[in-house]
């Protein structure tokens, strides 16, 4: 089976679907990979490394299976051979167009994002480890735009108390933000409407927001807030805001546009200097004044939106998305190395958005 690496080719994408490390551990499982050349520049990959790594370069588009990381274009599309299997984060819910062009090209198409959130499918969650990217990033990010320390200081010139930190939608982004944050001497305190979350808070030494509401959904995700709830969340987030420099939000439901968290009302509670960084600004944004993918300063608060945070930091965003990669390819083929694809494992049905029919 030949795995083709194309170039990504979105707009602002610096990732990579494999790394190096990861070709030379398909070659020992039967894989033969072709890379674009210049496929790893973007994340600081000359294409020596892959080639001592065991793989050729070419043409990845006529291979047996691509891995990419963003959804491919219409003209990438056209370039995949029938009854080929690409490999990638496709968008499923989102892409309901680009996801009919895959089926009527023939390809078998297995999203990331669709990998079931199941111990087994652990090493294959790359929503996870694109996430806690993203939630590291978010907490520098809101340190870099505070006008204030983040850390208390101690100094003969006087004493500084520490930044206060608010995390709202404490999955695996909001878990990492509230670590970072702490680890930068913030006092941090997190947020979300799944009750099993406090404790996870508490591990990360942060404290718990609790405002009586409680929105669990299926899979391990959040149920979009009733109308009621959602008033009631937001009159009760707003009293809560003024009190911390730092809001960073990661609240998201599947398949849905971002809840606003963050009203109009609530960063003008903020004192001065204060930040907001809103890591949902691909679904619309958790902030009611966020711009996606801009920086902006309201009522001396600024709110940055920043889209695509693991693109920022993409040789350990590639490292570990193609360890998902490789873990999930090692499920689609036999000891040989040849395609065996099990429809009947709940994971590969799982993550299979489209299917070439023999
Ligand atoms: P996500 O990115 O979909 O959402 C981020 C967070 O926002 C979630 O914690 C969600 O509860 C919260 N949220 C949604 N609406 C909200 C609202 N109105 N107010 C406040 N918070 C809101 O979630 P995620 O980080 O991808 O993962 C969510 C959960 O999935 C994990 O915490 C875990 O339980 C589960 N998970 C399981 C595995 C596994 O077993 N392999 C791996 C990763 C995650």
């Amino acid at each position: 089976t030949v795995v083709g690496v194309p170039r990504e080719s979105a707009a602002g994408e610096r990732r990579v679907a494999l790394v190096p490390k990861v070709v030379e551990r398909l070659k020992v499982r039967g894989l033969d990979v072709v890379v674009e050349p210049g496929a790893g520049s973007a994340a600081l990959i000359p294409d020596d490394s892959y080639v001592r790594a065991g793989a050729t370069l070419g043409d990845p588009w006529s291979a047996d299976v691509v891995v990419k990381v963003a959804k491919p274009s219409r003209d990438e599309i056209a370039r995949l051979k029938s009854g080929a299997v690409l490999i990638g984060f496709l968008a499923p819910l989102t892409d309901a167009e680009g996801v009919r062009a895959l089926a009527d090209a023939g390809v078998t198409g297995f999203a990331m994002e669709a990998v079931p959130r199941i111990s087994r499918a652990q090493s294959m969650d790359a929503l996870s480890s694109q996430a806690n990217v993203s939630g590291y990033r978010a907490a520098m990010l809101a340190a870099e735009h505070l006008t204030r320390f983040f850390p208390m200081l101690t100094t003969a010139a006087g004493t500084v108390p520490p930044a206060k930190v608010l995390v709202l939608g404490a999955g695996v982004a909001g878990l990492q933000a509230l670590a970072t944050a702490r680890r930068l001497g913030a006092h941090t305190t997190g947020y979300d409407v799944r009750p099993e979350v406090a404790e996870q808070v508490r591990s990360v030494g942060s404290q718990w927001l609790d405002l009586g509401i409680e929105a669990a959904g299926s899979g391990g995700y959040a149920r979009a807030l009733t109308d009621a709830e959602r008033a009631e969340q937001q009159r009760q987030l707003e009293q809560a805001i003024g009190g911390f420099d730092a809001v960073i939000t990661t609240a998201l439901v599947p398949g849905r546009t971002a809840p606003t968290l963050v009203t109009a009302e609530a960063v003008k509670g903020m004192r001065p200097g204060s930040v907001v960084v809103d890591l949902a600004g691909e679904s619309g944004g958790n902030c009611e004044l966020s711009e996606p993918g801009a920086v902006i300063v309201v009522h001396d608060v600024t709110i940055a939106a920043p889209l695509n945070l693991p693109a920022t930091m993409p040789e350990h965003a590639s490292e570990l998305y193609a360890r998902n990669v490789q873990a999930l390819l090692e499920l689609l083929v036999d000891a040989d190395g040849a395609l065996a694809m099990d429809f009947g494992d709940e994971v590969v049905a799982g993550a299979c958005v489209t299917r070439e029919e023999p």
